[in-house]
């Protein structure tokens, strides 16, 4: 990571006085900032506006009480939160996590970087985030339901389809979604469709939905490869998590030639020399909600319980699981073993040094805020329909995502070449979106 650009550093350091112990959000905020040096020293407006100090205060800040009953009859409290952090370019939007790591700092985090990857689909959305503690792992469907209908009963009150529009993230996936749908539709008694995106195809939903962020992701890094002469095709390729946009990540790769050897979820890894096999990881993950470990029980592959996915050689790497999952010694691994290029689909999963070791090796790296935007492009588009009354074919959809994916690419690489970083997708995404974002929070006057 570049020094931070004097002019910047008070206000960095004004953002770790004012939120004590957020270091995600911290170091959110220190990856952008570290990008707009260039940018105030271009346009001084920006400082002069002070829109960066504005940018880095949540609008508006929800933490609520979740209580509910588990399946024993005992009572459970969890805590829920819904960060609602820049509405200027359009209602507030991101998804919802639930997963026992969630604090403050987490979704502020996540709230944080939506806004900028939200800006860059070029679509009406601002940013926000939100989520709970509570953890959805071994619960019956019956608990998962009332802890939703508990979530919603206090979140309703804040969200609307002109409000904020949440989604799922890691622990909430369409069966979440359609709790928490119900509950929402039963206080407000008003079928409000884009009120939440990720809905089933058959009440609201969007084709492709499910399968937007993974998708999106290998678009972008195709386009990346590009850039190269290179393509997927042929390629040994590496992605970390099972879940949702592992799954469509991997899916995607194969369509496109490659071969995806090694998947993984919190409890280890499996490599498969073969390639992956999609429906088995979709019966073992989407259906049975099991452990990576039963995928080596079925197949001819090798399930590893500790050690590093990113020791598995591999010429792309693709982290799609969780935050800080790759860091700087498993970058180096990735180097030595031949890798050239790397697009995060999770949030921010290749910590700054690992990034810096990318970059320095001529390694291609696509950060998630661009990389990984095809999932709430196409929850903008859910809206679309949804304020339309209409639902598009899976292929229209899917070329929609397509064609915004490499407009998001062909956004992030042309602005690094004109501040003389060619290549640099972060300071292109970084610098791009916020110069939107800013000069629409400056037409509004001081808000
Ligand atoms: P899922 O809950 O569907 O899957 C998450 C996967 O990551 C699971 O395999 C999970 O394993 C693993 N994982 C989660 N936490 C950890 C951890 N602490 N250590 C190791 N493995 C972990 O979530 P998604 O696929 O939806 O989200 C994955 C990432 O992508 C997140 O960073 C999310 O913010 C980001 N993202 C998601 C979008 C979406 O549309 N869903 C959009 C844009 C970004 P296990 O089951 O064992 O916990």
């Amino acid at each position: 990571m570049n020094r931070l650009d004097p002019a910047l550093t008070p206000l960095y350091e004004l953002v770790l006085q004012r939120n004590p112990g957020e270091t995600e959000f911290h170091q959110a905020v220190l990856e952008v900032m570290d990008s707009l040096g260039a940018v105030v020293r271009k346009h001084p407006d920006y400082a002069d506006a002070r829109v960066i100090a504005r940018l880095c205060e949540p609008e508006r800040q929800i933490i609520f009480r979740v209580p509910w009953v588990d399946d024993k009859g005992r009572i459970e409290i969890h805590r829920g939160f819904r960060v609602e952090f820049n509405s200027a370019l359009g209602p507030y939007k991101g998804g919802i996590r639930f997963h026992p790591s969630v604090l403050l700092g987490t979704v502020k985090f996540l709230g944080f970087e939506q806004i900028f990857k939200n800006a860059l689909t070029g679509l009406p959305i601002g940013g926000a985030k939100g989520g709970s503690d509570f953890d959805p792992k071994g619960r019956s469907d019956m608990e998962i339901m009332r802890f939703c209908q508990s979530f919603m009963t206090e979140l309703y009150r804040h969200i609307g389809e002109y409000t904020d529009v949440p989604a799922g993230d890691i622990g909430v996936g369409g069966r979440e979604i359609g709790y928490l749908f119900g509950q929402y539709k039963r206080i407000t008694n008003r079928y409000e469709s884009a009120v939440l995106t990720g809905k089933g195809i058959g009440w609201g939903g969007s084709q492709v939905r499910r399968e937007a962020t993974g998708y999106g992701l290998v678009y972008f890094v195709e386009e990346m490869l590009k850039t190269k002469g290179g393509s997927f095709d042929g390629q040994r390729v590496v992605v970390s998590g099972s879940g949702n946009v592992a799954t469509y990540a991997i899916e995607k790769v194969h369509q496109l030639g490659g071969t995806v050897v090694a998947c993984s979820d919190s409890s280890g890894y499996v490599v498969d020399e073969n390639g992956i096999d999609l429906d088995l990881l979709k019966e073992i993950k989407e259906v049975r909600r099991g452990r990576i470990s039963e995928y080596a029980q079925q197949r001819a592959a090798t399930f590893v319980g500790d050690g590093s996915i990113w020791d598995v050689p591999c010429k792309v790497a693709l982290p799609c699981a969780t935050q800080n999952e790759m860091d700087e010694a498993a970058a180096l691994t990735l180097i030595r073993n031949g890798c050239i290029a790397v697009g995060e689909g999770a949030n921010m999963p290749v910590v700054p040094e690992a990034v810096k070791a990318l970059r320095d090796a001529g390694v291609l790296f696509a950060p998630g805020k661009a990389a990984n935007a095809g999932g709430v492009a196409t929850s903008a588009l859910e809206m679309q329909q949804n304020a339309s009354r209409d639902s598009w074919s899976f292929e229209f959809t899917e070329g929609r995502l397509a064609e915004i994916m490499k407009g998001i690419h062909e956004r992030c690489a042309s602005t690094a070449e004109e501040y003389d970083v060619p290549g640099n997708y972060v300071l292109g995404a970084n610098a791009a979106a916020f110069v939107q974002v800013a000069d629409a929070m400056i037409a509004q006057g001081v808000i």
